[in-house]
């Protein structure tokens, strides 16, 4: 297990994730029952971004740094409005010198009666996470491979919730495993919301990963992409995606205003993008 997110944490492919899954758990928390969040890979809950590892890379100047560089768009400013309050919780004022990972923007939108069960599996950063968390009743942190969560963990006792699935790629056959895992999730817990996120690279398997998925029978699935830039001048990520399975029948409506946005602010050359794939059914 090499991969560590902290040389990465804040860059373009955290604010789209973060940003839709924000809006995936506050539409879950307009109703009063009860939901539970499983983030499956967890990380460490809390980057900072004056450490030695994200400054050699400087990868969050051009994401979270980028996207707070200039007053919002007013229709984009709600959308963005919990994300950013995640952001802005674990800050001092409007500089930003640590970000918030998934754990901890999803524990910032949390209510008294929800809860957040937390995988990391890499032995440093369950004991980082862990200790984020300590005394936090609404929190389980489990070191656990995230990827049996997805058969053990499911379904949630509250039996309304958000699976996010968030590997490193740093292995071989990783978008066919992240096919496998939804296929057993979803047949355990077919009413949950899910988010699994993909890289953008030269070369990536996409057009059969989003095969895979339509062959999946899943029945309410789309995919969310935006590229920062071309693919031919990097082999590291050009950009990233997400696949949100029961995406709530809101999203599509708030994604037409988020990406254009999100392109125009994060670009880093004429070849950015982004497009919304419906890969099953009418969603909402
Ligand atoms: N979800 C985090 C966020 O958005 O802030 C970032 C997670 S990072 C992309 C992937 C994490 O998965 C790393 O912290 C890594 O140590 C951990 N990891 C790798 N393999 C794992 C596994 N099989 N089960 C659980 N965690 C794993």
């Amino acid at each position: 297990m090499n991969y560590r997110h902290i040389y990465h944490a804040g860059n373009f492919a955290d604010v789209l994730k973060h940003a839709v899954l924000a809006r995936l758990v506050t539409y879950l928390g307009q109703k009063d029952k009860a939901f539970r969040v499983i983030d499956t890979h967890a990380g460490i809950g809390l980057y900072d971004l004056a450490s030695e590892e994200a400054q050699k890379t400087g990868e969050w100047l051009e994401g979270i740094g980028r996207l707070l560089s200039e007053p919002l768009p007013a229709a984009v400013e709600p959308l963005l409005a919990p994300y950013l309050a995640a952001v802005r919780a674990v800050n001092d004022g409007d500089r930003v010198l640590r970000y918030p990972g998934s754990p901890m923007i999803v524990r910032h939108l949390l209510r008294p009666q929800d809860r957040l069960s937390a995988l990391e599996l890499h032995p440093d950063d369950y004991e980082t996470l862990h200790r984020l968390f300590d005394g936090d009743f609404q929190v389980r942190v489990t070191h656990l491979d995230g990827w049996l969560s997805l058969g053990a963990h499911l379904p949630p006792k509250e039996k309304r919730g958000l699976v996010l699935v968030d590997p490193p790629f740093e292995k071989e056959g990783e978008y066919e495993r992240l096919v496998d895992g939804l296929e057993k999730a979803h047949r355990r817990f077919p009413g949950g919301t899910y988010c699994l996120w993909y890289p953008l690279k030269r070369g990536a398997p996409i057009d059969a990963f989003y095969a895979a998925l339509r062959e999946s029978g899943i029945p309410k699935m789309i995919a969310v992409e935006l590229s920062v830039r071309s693919d031919r001048e990097t082999t590291g990520l050009s950009g990233s995606g997400l696949v949100i399975v029961n995406p709530p029948f809101t999203l599509e409506g708030e994604l037409a205003v988020l990406l254009p946005f999100l392109k125009e602010r994060l670009a880093q050359d004429r070849f950015a993008g982004t497009r919304v794939v419906r890969l099953a059914g009418e969603t909402g």
